[in-house]
């Protein structure tokens, strides 16, 4: 069952854990990362001691965040003893809207045993936990911590804000997403009051780039097209090498999405399989008013209306034409709905 507030039930799992596994989605962003840190400084309040963990490495943008040194990933030598042979009794899936997002963090033989609880703000969050916190009006999930902060009595101050604020600004690109609120700004001023520094943090991840990011750009952007208000461009997996940039990072579609033309954008990645055989990482971005997360969704994927992705079998000649039909139908549709054609 998927729960939109904080019950009993959830407060006393967390309250009661004392072995306890926290986690985040595979490719982090700055949500991932600051709700995942944020949960652990949150539970080392209450004398906790949580092992966290995540199958990827820390973007650029949750480097330099406190206590990140401590995040156990797949490269770690002790991530198998760790994280996957160890036995939890509580285990928190923060950020995550479906289980194959945990990657190879849960491990069904050891962990199954343990109390899944779900804290996500994902609309396509499919409630894959024993507890499922899924609150789709949250802007990040660190909205969601500092609320179960102010539930269990933490004082949002020090490494917690921090954390906690840096997913606020990266799922909002700086306040600037429609979803944002009063209460929003209101949680980022109680933040700031609490020591986080909010020109630092923006400074460290929507405001800062590599320069081999923006040299991939330049290559994806030659394949780039516009047609029926969507836009696109695809990356070779060549492009990725000869960059040296991971695919978590392209980041192209919030960019895409801001010519005046397009009211949706994807960036297509290829990506090649173990077996050879190769993927498409889409990534999908949507103006106010329209929904990318139902063709995302419907793909296998997820998000959120405004930002959204999947990943398909396939290559770049067979994926994107498809993909970008099917978006341009979403929108042929929600522009009827909106204009009560539909
Ligand atoms: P991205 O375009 O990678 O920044 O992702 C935008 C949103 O879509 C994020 O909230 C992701 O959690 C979600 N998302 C991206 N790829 C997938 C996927 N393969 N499955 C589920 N959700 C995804
Ligand atoms: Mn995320
Ligand atoms: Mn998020």
């Amino acid at each position: 069952m998927i729960e939109t507030t904080i019950t009993p039930a959830l407060l006393a799992a967390v309250r009661n854990g004392e072995r306890i596994l926290c986690l985040s989605h595979v490719k982090p962003d700055g949500d991932a990362v600051g709700s995942l840190l944020g949960m652990g400084w949150l539970l080392r309040s209450l004398g906790k001691a949580p092992v966290l963990a995540l199958q990827d490495t820390v973007p650029d943008e949750g480097r330099g965040l406190p206590g990140v040194e401590e995040i156990l990933t797949d490269a770690s030598p002790d991530f198998e003893r760790i994280v996957r042979q160890q036995a939890f009794d509580l285990i928190v899936c923060l950020d995550a809207s479906s289980p194959d997002r945990m990657g190879t963090v849960y491990h069904p033989p050891v962990h199954e045993s343990a109390t899944l609880v779900v804290i996500d703000h994902h609309v396509t969050n499919t409630g894959f936990g024993a507890l499922n916190w899924v609150d789709p009006s949250s802007v990040s999930t660190t909205q969601m911590v500092a609320r179960l902060a102010d539930a269990l009595e933490v004082p949002l101050t020090g490494p917690l804000a921090e954390c906690l604020l840096t997913g606020l600004v990266t799922d909002t690109l700086c306040f600037s997403t429609s979803n944002v609120t009063p209460r929003t700004l209101e949680l980022a001023m109680r933040l700031m009051e609490g020591g986080a520094n909010l020109a630092l943090i923006t400074q460290r991840t929507v405001n800062r780039r590599p320069y081999r990011l923006i040299k991939l750009w330049s290559l994806i952007l030659p394949t780039v097209n516009l047609a029926d208000g969507v836009i696109w461009a695809s990356a070779t997996p060549e492009m990725l090498a000869q960059t040296g940039m991971p695919t978590s990072e392209v980041g192209l579609s919030s960019y895409l999405v801001t010519a005046d033309e397009a009211d949706m954008s994807a960036v297509f990645i290829e990506q090649v399989n173990g077996d050879g055989s190769t993927r498409v990482e889409c990534s999908f971005r949507a103006k106010p008013g329209f929904n990318v997360a139902e063709v995302a969704f419907a793909l296998g994927g997820g998000g959120h209306p405004a930002a959204a992705g999947c990943t398909v079998e396939g290559d770049l000649a067979t994926i994107p034409p498809r993909v970008v039909a099917a978006l341009q139908a979403a929108r042929r549709r929600q522009l009827a709905a909106r204009h009560g054609t539909a």
